[in-house]
């Protein structure tokens, strides 16, 4: 293990300060599941752990405003998933908290957290022998002949096809919520889809955050779309696994006849992906089992397999019409 020092912050400015002062080894710290976990493994070494968990704004949250839902991003996912407001008004975003990791890291680990963690991409995670360009930049991509059953069929590069791994992401690309964050040169908001990068020749940069800025909330619009919308993920496993597929669904029918939709894919890119060119072909359509799945290739649309992952070019699809039926009898 790499020697680090941790202090615990006791305010959202102090811990701004401690991790700019601390240079490029400084982290924030809040649950520490993933952060912990890349520590052991090698592929994260910081020199400076800075705790969030004290900074009790962070960890508020309110789903009860007209205008839009307010998450902290110190707030627990299994608090989150389990507010009422959320379960009956925005299905999508409860159920991709609840569809996550299992019930203790769910406990442990923050919303904020969870739209930072990093890919699961086995090469990343476990680093020599294997060449990984976003582990060592320069270095090569072990899974582009390797073993790429995981990996993205959207948004790769030739230097990296690692899949952005989280649920909540994507669910709330659906609802186009933004983060606010602040940092040592102050404060300023990111749409969600505006966050998480794709790698391009920089896989190592993996969101437009800079380094020192803190994710403070996330603010979703609200929206009568919520009601009728779901998470739908496949997985290989029923529980305690990360996605294969995913689409996140928001509908508003009126009768049998779609007037908008709302389309994000997980588990299938290397960023949350929003598919507009597939929400866009629903408008004005009956929402048929045919209408679903000609919107869920739309959606795959454009995708490349590698060695081992055609099959979830076709799973995307399917995931996609039956979250798309799934949130129709929800209408
Ligand atoms: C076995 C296992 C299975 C899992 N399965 C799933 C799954 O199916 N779906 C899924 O979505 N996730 C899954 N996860 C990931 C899990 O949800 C994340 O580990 C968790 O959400 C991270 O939150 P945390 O608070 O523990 O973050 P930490 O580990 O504390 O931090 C993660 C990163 O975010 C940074 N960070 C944290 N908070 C902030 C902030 N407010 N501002 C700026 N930076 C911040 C940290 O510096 C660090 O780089 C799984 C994890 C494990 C270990
Ligand atoms: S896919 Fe990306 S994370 Fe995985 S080995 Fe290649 S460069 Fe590394």
């Amino acid at each position: 293990m790499h020697p680090f020092t941790y202090a615990r912050a006791e305010s959202e400015a102090a811990a701004i300060r401690a991790v700019s002062a601390g240079g490029p080894g400084a982290r924030f710290l809040a649950g520490g599941t993933t952060l912990y976990d890349l520590m052991k493994l090698g592929a994260e070494t910081p020199e400076r752990l800075v705790d969030i968990n004290a900074l009790s704004g962070l960890s508020r949250f309110d789903t009860s405003g007209p205008r839009e839902l307010v998450l902290g991003a110190g707030a627990r996912m299994s608090d989150v998933a389990a507010d009422p407001r959320l379960v009956r008004d925005y299905p999508a975003l409860s159920e991709s908290l609840w569809k996550a990791a299992s019930q203790q890291l769910r406990n442990m680990a923050s919303l904020g957290g969870n739209l930072l963690q990093r890919t699961r991409c086995a090469y990343f995670r476990n680093g020599e022998p294997f060449a990984c360009n976003k582990r060592v930049p320069g270095s090569g991509c072990a899974a582009q002949e390797g073993i790429d059953r995981g990996h993205a069929v959207l948004g790769g590069s030739e230097a990296c096809i690692a899949t952005y791994p989280g649920d909540l992401a994507v669910a709330l690309l659906a609802f186009d919520a933004a983060v606010d964050v602040a940092g040592p040169n102050g404060a300023r908001t990111i749409p969600l889809e505006a966050l998480h990068r794709e790698p391009g020749t920089t896989p190592e940069v993996e969101t437009t955050l800079a380094r020192d800025e803190m994710i403070l909330r996330i603010r979703v619009p609200a929206t009568p779309l919520g009601r009728a919308s779901t998470y739908h993920k496949i997985r290989d496993r029923e529980s305690y696994a990360f996605a294969l597929a995913s689409a996140a669904v928001a509908l508003r029918m009126e009768g049998e006849v779609v007037r908008e939709a709302r389309i994000a894919l997980g588990g299938l890119a290397t960023r949350p992906w929003r598919a507009r060119e597939a929400e866009r072909g629903l408008v004005g359509q009956r929402l048929t089992p045919e209408a679903a799945r000609a919107a869920g290739d739309a959606a795959l649309r454009g995708a490349r397999p590698g060695h081992h992952n055609a099959f979830r070019i076709e799973l995307g699809a399917r995931t996609v019409a039956d979250a798309l039926l799934i949130a129709r009898q929800r209408a």
